[in-house]
C-alpha cells in the first residue's frame, strides 16, 4: 500500500490512497498474464477474491475484482468469530480462509498447514484485504516467487521498491533483473542499497528472511532463508568500506573464477559458496585470501570486521595475530625473492599442526641467523597463537594460518609474484615440507 502510494509510513495513508491502490491492482489482476499466469499459477491457486480461478475467466474484469476488494474492507465484523490470528485487533471472518485467498496456508480438510492444526485460517477481512496486494511487490525468480520479509519495515520498502517500479514500467510482475537465485539477488540488492543509503540505523538491528515459494494445484515448494543479523552488518560494512575487496571475495565463491565481464552473468545464474556459507553460519575466512595469486582479497580492516562481528573473535587476539604477522613479514622481507617465496609456501602447505609449529621454529632460527634482536614471540604467546580462536585446536590454528597468510600476502604480494617465476624451479626441488629437526638449514 505504501509503495503504491509512494509514501513512507502507514500513518500517512489516506482513504484516497486505498482507493487508488484497489484500482491499480484490479486493472492488472484482470489481465491474463497476472490472473492465470501468476496469481493462479504461482501464489493463490483458484483465488475467488482476485478471480484467478479459471472458471471465472468470463466474468473477470477490473470492476468485478475491485468490488471484491472493497467488499472485504466493508465486511461487517462478527463478534462471535475468533480474533484475527494476524493482527489480533479484529474478529476474523466467519468463514475460515484457505490457500486460494491467503498464500502458503493449507486447503480445506488438511489441518496440518494451519495454526494449532485447525481447519482453516482465522483472519480478519482487513488483513486478508492487505494480503491481496502481495502479487504487486513479489519478485518472480526462476520458477518461484520471492518475498523478502524484513525488519524494520522501512527496509522491506527499500527491498521491494524495485518490484513495484518494474510493474509500473512493464505492467508485468518483476523478474528481479532475471536473477535465477534468490540469495544472489538479495546480496546484490543489499550491496546497492547499502552503498547509496547513509542510514546506518537501518542495518543495526535489521533482520531479513526470504520466502521463496511456489504454490499451485500441481505442487508446493518453499524455502525459508534467514539472513543472520551479523551477516547483514558485515555486508553493509563491506559494501561501503571495501566494495572492491568484497567483490573479489564473492568471486572466489564460484568454482571457476569469473572475469570482470563475466561477473554479472555468474551473479545472476550460479550458486555461490560464499553466500551459502554466510547464510548457513559457516566461516568464509578462506575466501579472504587467494593462495593461487598469493593475494589478500580485501583490506585488513574488512577482515578484522568480519572476524570480530561475524566469527566473534576477540579483538585483542586479532590485534596480536596481526602483530605476529607483521613480525613474520619483517623477517621474511630480508630474504632474497626465491627464499622468501619458499618460506611462504611452507606456511601455505601446512596441513598438520606439527607442520604449523615447525614453521615458527624454523622462522625463529632464521631470525637468529639474520641477527634480528627480538624473538618472534614468547612461549606463552605461541600457546596463545594456537588457541586464540577458541578451544578447538584444529579449527583454531587453521584460522590463525589464514589470518597470517592474509597479512603476509597483503605486505609482500608484489615480491611474491616477482619471485614466483624464478623460484618455481627451486620450489619443485624442495617439495618436502621442512620439519623441525629434519629441516635443512640455509
Ligand atoms: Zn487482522
Amino acid at each position: 500500500m505504501l509503495l503504491v502510494a509512494g509514501k513512507s509510513s502507514p500513518e500517512e495513508l489516506t482513504e484516497e490512497d486505498i482507493g487508488n491502490a484497489i484500482e491499480f491492482a484490479s486493472k492488472l489482476y484482470a489481465r491474463k498474464e497476472w490472473s492465470s499466469g501468476y496469481i493462479h499459477a504461482m501464489m493463490l491457486p483458484n483465488s475467488g477474491i482476485l478471480m484467478a480461478n479459471p472458471s471465472m475467466s468470463k466474468k473477470r474484469s477490473p470492476n468485478a475484482i475491485a468490488q471484491n476488494l472493497r467488499a472485504l474492507l466493508e465486511e461487517p465484523e462478527d463478534p462471535n468469530a475468533p480474533i484475527c490470528e494476524i493482527c489480533g485487533r479484529r474478529h476474523s471472518r466467519p468463514k475460515a480462509v484457505y490457500r486460494s485467498d491467503f498464500p502458503l496456508v493449507g486447503t480445506g480438510g488438511v489441518p496440518n498447514y494451519f495454526p494449532s492444526a485447525k481447519d482453516g485460517f482465522n483472519v480478519c477481512s482487513h488483513c486478508l484485504f492487505l494480503a491481496q496486494f502481495l502479487p504487486l511487490v513479489t519478485y518472480k525468480v526462476g520458477r518461484r516467487v520471492l518475498v523478502i520479509h524484513a525488519y524494520p519495515y522501512e527496509l522491506m520498502l527499500e527491498l521491494h521498491k524495485e518490484a513495484i517500479n518494474d510493474v509500473r514500467k512493464s505492467f508485468l510482475a518483476s523478474t528481479a533483473r532475471d536473477f535465477k537465485r534468490p540469495e544472489n539477488f538479495l546480496f546484490h540488492l543489499l550491496g546497492e542499497l547499502m552503498r547509496k543509503t547513509e542510514r546506518d540505523e537501518l542495518w543495526a538491528n535489521a533482520s531479513i528472511a526470504l520466502y521463496y515459494f511456489v504454490n499451485n494445484n500441481q505442487g508446493q515448494e518453499l524455502d525459508i532463508i534467514h539472513v543472520p543479523t551479523p551477516v547483514l552488518r558485515f555486508v553493509a560494512h563491506a559494501s561501503k568500506k571495501d566494495s572492491q575487496g568484497w567483490r573479489r571475495i564473492v568471486a572466489m565463491g564460484w568454482r571457476k573464477r569469473p572475469s570482470e565481464e563475466e561477473f554479472e552473468k555468474y551473479e545472476k545464474s550460479y550458486a555461490n559458496e560464499v553466500y551459502a556459507r554466510l547464510l548457513s553460519g559457516e566461516s568464509i575466512l578462506p575466501y579472504f585470501i587467494d593462495m593461487k595469486d598469493r593475494r589478500a582479497n580485501s583490506k585488513w580492516s574488512l577482515l578484522s570486521f568480519y572476524c570480530s562481528e561475524v566469527l566473534g573473535l576477540d579483538k585483542d587476539a586479532l590485534e596480536f595475530i596481526k602483530n605476529v604477522g607483521d613480525k613474520i613479514v619483517e623477517t621474511l622481507e630480508r630474504l632474497p625473492d626465491n627464499q622468501l617465496s619458499r618460506r611462504v609456501r611452507e606456511l601455505e602447505r601446512t596441513e598438520k599442526l606439527y607442520q604449523f609449529e615447525a614453521f615458527f621454529v624454523n622462522l625463529e632460527k632464521l631470525r637468529q641467523r639474520l641477527g634480528i634482536e627480538k624473538p618472534l614471540m614468547t612461549f606463552d604467546e605461541f600457546a596463545t597463537i594456537l588457541t586464540s580462536y577458541g578451544e578447538d585446536l584444529n579449527v583454531s590454528w587453521r584460522t590463525v594460518k589464514h589470518l597470517l597468510l592474509f597479512r603476509v600476502y597483503e605486505k609482500l604480494h608484489d615480491r611474491l609474484m616477482k619471485a614466483s617465476e624464478e623460484a618455481e624451479e627451486e620450489v619443485e626441488e624442495n617439495e618436502e615440507v621442512e620439519i623441525f629437526g629434519m629441516g635443512v638449514e640455509e
